[in-house]
């Protein structure tokens, strides 16, 4: 049964972070379906939602954002399947950097809190544990249960003012607070900071690490923009944005995980010294132009000719009679598969490692998932790597298929055989 428009999710005029009003559209998606909802094959029987993707640029902060939320309940309680770091190795190494790192530099105290909001299923808090810290999980996700039983105490929630004013109560304060891949995710990011400044110590740290906005528009990386996403940063607005909220940006570090991430630390006004890394970033990113409509109208005609350039290469490969096969289903991917319409003409199926997708099929393009081994066995010409953020690893953990002759396609930034 269809649901209605409130249900659905809500068109925003105002900017998430400065709540302006003069938002402008950048690139147009089209109508998507919510990327992490892959349907079993019961569901294909069913209505599938799409909700409007498109890309706008805040005229008064410079934050990068989409215009049209999802309803969260609909994104993060009904059947999320993403599990952080328990499908790649190159994940959990880069928890593990991140924990010791927040606790090195910053002299945490051992047994001091460390707070995960977003805490999937607890990959980041065993690494804190690890450094001797008490860790506490916040995450409204079916996934986060995974956490519990692995020994990682969560509450199974939204974060918000209220949860940290609780967390206080029974923990005390936090001297880490952080949020991977998450930050761009709060809807009511007002809330949830605010919590996060009741929750954080005097001199405690948080650390908020998302894709950084200046490699997704270098390196057409559009299809990380899916619903899911509501905020996609750059240092300019983060710093302002917590100046407003009585918080302060100190601290930054930039790293290549999921394709170039920037990680942002924060805390309580004038209680840590300020690096001159934030004067320096931000006036790279004005450089770059990332606060221009001329360089971000550059951007949507790449993202236009990316999907030509795609969709003419997989175009020719099925003219020339080869088969193809996807390998691993992120949520990016479908972003990917529904804007440059790649359905089942193109890929006879795509392979995954995560055993809660195997069996079901991709969001909207409806491509059936098999596990692993199903590459070797049905040995396609060539393999789409709609992971392209693990693309190392994943070829060298499939060396096997390019011994047999196989080919691997890597997407973006341009699409290329090798
Ligand atoms: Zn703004």
């Amino acid at each position: 049964m269809a649901m209605s428009e409130a249900q659905r999710g809500k068109m925003v005029e105002r900017c998430h972070m400065c709540k302006g009003n003069s938002l402008t559209q950048v690139l147009d998606l089209s109508h998507q379906p919510h990327s992490d909802h892959f349907p079993t094959k019961e569901q294909l029987n069913e209505h599938e939602e799409r909700y409007p993707l498109r890309l706008v640029a805040c005229l008064d902060c410079g934050l990068l954002q989409i215009d049209y939320l999802v309803n969260p309940k609909i994104l993060y309680q009904t059947d999320y399947l993403y599990q952080s770091a328990a499908t790649t190795k190159t994940g959990g190494g880069h928890f593990k950097e991140m924990a010791h790192d927040i606790c090195s530099v910053h002299n945490i105290p051992k047994n001091a809190l460390a707070v995960d909001i977003g805490s999937n299923v607890g990959a980041l808090l065993h690494s804190f544990k690890e450094e001797g810290l008490r860790v506490l999980g916040v995450d409204p996700a079916d996934v986060a249960k995974k956490a519990i039983e692995n020994g990682i105490p969560t509450i199974l929630d939204f974060f918000s003012t209220n949860v940290a004013v609780d967390i206080v109560k029974e923990h005390g304060k936090a001297h880490v607070i952080t949020g991977t891949n998450v930050f761009a995710h709060l809807h009511d990011i007002d809330d949830a900071v605010l919590g996060m400044k009741t929750l954080l110590a005097d001199d405690g740290v948080i650390a908020v690490e998302a894709p950084y906005v200046i490699d997704l528009i270098k390196e057409f990386q559009y299809d990380t923009i899916y619903h899911s996403h509501v905020g996609y940063l750059s240092v300019k607005p983060m710093a302002a944005y917590f100046e407003r909220l009585g918080l302060e940006l100190f601290g930054l570090k930039k790293s290549d995980y999921f394709g170039g991430s920037m990680r942002y630390y924060v805390g309580h006004k004038g209680k840590h010294e300020v690096s001159p890394d934030i004067a320096r970033y931000i006036e790279e990113e004005k450089t770059f132009g990332i606060y221009s409509l001329s360089r971000l109208k550059k951007f949507a005609e790449d993202v236009e000719r990316h999907k030509r350039d795609m969709l003419s290469l997989l175009l020719q490969l099925k003219r020339e009679g080869k088969k193809i096969a996807g390998i691993s289903a992120p949520a990016k991917g479908n972003t990917l598969l529904n804007y440059c319409s790649i359905d089942k003409t193109f890929l006879d199926f795509i392979t995954e490692k995560n055993p809660l997708k195997v069996g079901r099929f991709t969001p909207g393009t409806f491509i059936p998932i098999y596990d692993d081994a199903t590459l070797l066995k049905e040995q396609p010409d060539y393999a789409l790597l709609l992971a392209w953020n693990f693309a190392t690893e994943i070829m060298k953990n499939l060396e096997e298929f390019k011994k047999r002759g196989g080919k691997f396609i890597i997407p973006i930034p341009k699409p290329k055989i090798v």
